[in-house]
């Protein structure tokens, strides 16, 4: 498997997403996630990269580790925050050594939760697109990018995040991966907007919720609305954290067969390390096609 075959199926692609562990204990939860997530063959799965030195050393470890020890296909985020030009090529090669040919190419926000004005390293770069274009020049990698629905928070319009995907697409990057996605129209919408510019596969990010105010915090963070009837379905059973689990895995399900109805690339699931509700989601779709393809 590799993303380029990835790229050239006719059937929507299975993707899982984790994030560096910070500590031996939630590493060790993070491979029996691997692990269990590995047996359904996904066509890649990735990492994301650290706002600090601690975190980046751990997703770079991870990914290569992933590369090393398994039969996944890893796709290793990268971001342009606090790093000047010398230091990405520096990872990038750290990359390509361990046989990871897949990045996909971040600009990344400053560090501390709190969202602050961008400012680029001296001797680094402005915008992900700038990336995309370094990785390239580096060697045979395929370079995804991000995409938001419901428009990146310091875009002033859906325009403006259309034609920054354009001009990513025309950097090199083939695919893009959004967001996490809750409203399937406004990813069908930055879609088709795009298809109309130029021809860059655009695959919605999902996340099974688990956790009713780990979404919250993650949605404001993101600048990702939760849809109202969405949200209360969830409040409906605020005091049940297993029925929590189960409207999230079936709020899941519901987005999941929309965007494969309504031809969607593929899938890509925010799985927070964890392997369970992910599964559950992915069991509840018919994907036979993918199954038997990816068997070989
Ligand atoms: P850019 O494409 O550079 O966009 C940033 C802003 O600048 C946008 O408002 C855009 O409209 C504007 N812009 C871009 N290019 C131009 C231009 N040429 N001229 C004018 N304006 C421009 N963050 C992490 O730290 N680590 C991760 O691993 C990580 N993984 C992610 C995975 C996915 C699938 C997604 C969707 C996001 C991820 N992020 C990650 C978060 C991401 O880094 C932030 O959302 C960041 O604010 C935007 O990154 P970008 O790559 O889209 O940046």
């Amino acid at each position: 498997r590799s993303i380029p075959r990835m790229l050239a199926a006719q059937r929507p692609s299975i993707s899982f997403e984790f994030f560096p562990p910070k500590d031996d204990a939630s590493e060790a939860v993070l491979w029996e996630a691997i692990r269990r997530l590995e047996r359904v063959r996904p066509d890649f799965v990735s990492v994301t990269y650290g706002a600090g030195g601690t975190t980046q050393d751990r997703t770079v470890r991870v990914t290569e580790r992933i590369a090393r020890e398994t039969t996944l296909t890893p796709l290793a985020h990268l971001t342009c925050v606090n790093a000047s030009v010398a230091q990405l090529r520096q990872v990038v090669g750290q990359y390509a050594a361990a046989g990871v040919r897949s990045i996909l190419a971040l600009r990344g926000d400053p560090p501390g939760n709190v969202r602050g004005p961008w400012v680029a390293h001296p001797e680094g770069l402005d915008h992900a697109e700038d990336l995309v274009r370094l990785v390239r020049g580096l060697g045979d990698f395929t370079v995804g990018v991000a995409a938001f629905p419901d428009v990146h928070p310091e875009s002033p319009n859906l325009e403006h995040d259309v034609e920054v995907l354009v001009r990513k697409h025309a950097a090199g990057a083939s695919f893009a991966v959004t967001q996490m996605v809750f409203d399937a129209d406004s990813y069908l919408r930055l879609r088709d907007a795009v298809a109309a510019r130029c021809d860059l596969p655009i695959t919605p990010g999902l996340m099974p919720v688990t956790n009713f105010k780990q979404i919250a915090r993650m949605s404001e963070l993101m600048g990702t609305p939760l849809p109202p009837a969405v949200v209360s379905r969830l409040e409906a059973v605020a005091d049940d954290p297993q029925a929590i689990r189960e409207v999230g895995v079936q709020v899941a399900t519901e987005l999941a067969e929309r965007m494969l109805a309504e031809g969607a690339p593929g899938l890509h699931f925010i799985t927070m390390n964890r392997s369970t509700a992910t599964l559950e989601v992915y069991g509840n779709l018919d994907l036979p096609v993918a199954s038997v393809e990816n068997a070989g």
